[in-house]
């Protein structure tokens, strides 16, 4: 994710997290359709693929991620507005020149952090 959300600033980059009881065991780089450095909307056929991918290798969905090279470190009200699953949102942003990584859980247009636990950089 790193590598990726960095190669492709300052446009937005996201993807999908597949795994099972909260442990990503796969990540699947979605195109950013609309090219922005401010929105992201994946590319619904990637998606799609991504979707049967993930079923056929018997996961689930779990984490949705996107960059935002020029901030905020959190959630937008974007984010939170088209949050379409309730999936732990990962947030890429450069801080000080380095990129973080922040998750978050998104409800009912309520946010909160949730913490990341890296178990093989
Ligand atoms: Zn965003």
């Amino acid at each position: 994710m790193l590598r990726h959300v960095s190669e492709h600033s300052p446009l937005e980059a996201c993807g999908l997290l597949a795994g099972k009881n909260a442990r990503v065991e796969k990540v699947i780089f979605v195109r950013n359709q609309i090219q922005s450095p401010t929105r992201f909307v994946m590319d619904p056929y990637e998606q799609l693929r991504a979707f049967e991918w993930i079923e056929s290798h018997a996961l689930e969905l779990i984490g949705i991620f996107h960059s935002h090279p020029a901030g905020p470190e959190t959630t937008s009200a974007t984010d939170v507005a088209e949050a379409a699953y309730e999936v732990v949102h990962i947030i890429w942003s450069p801080a000080n020149g380095q990129w973080q990584a922040r998750g978050f859980w998104l409800e009912n247009g309520q946010v909160s952090e949730v913490p990341l636990l890296v178990l093989d950089p």
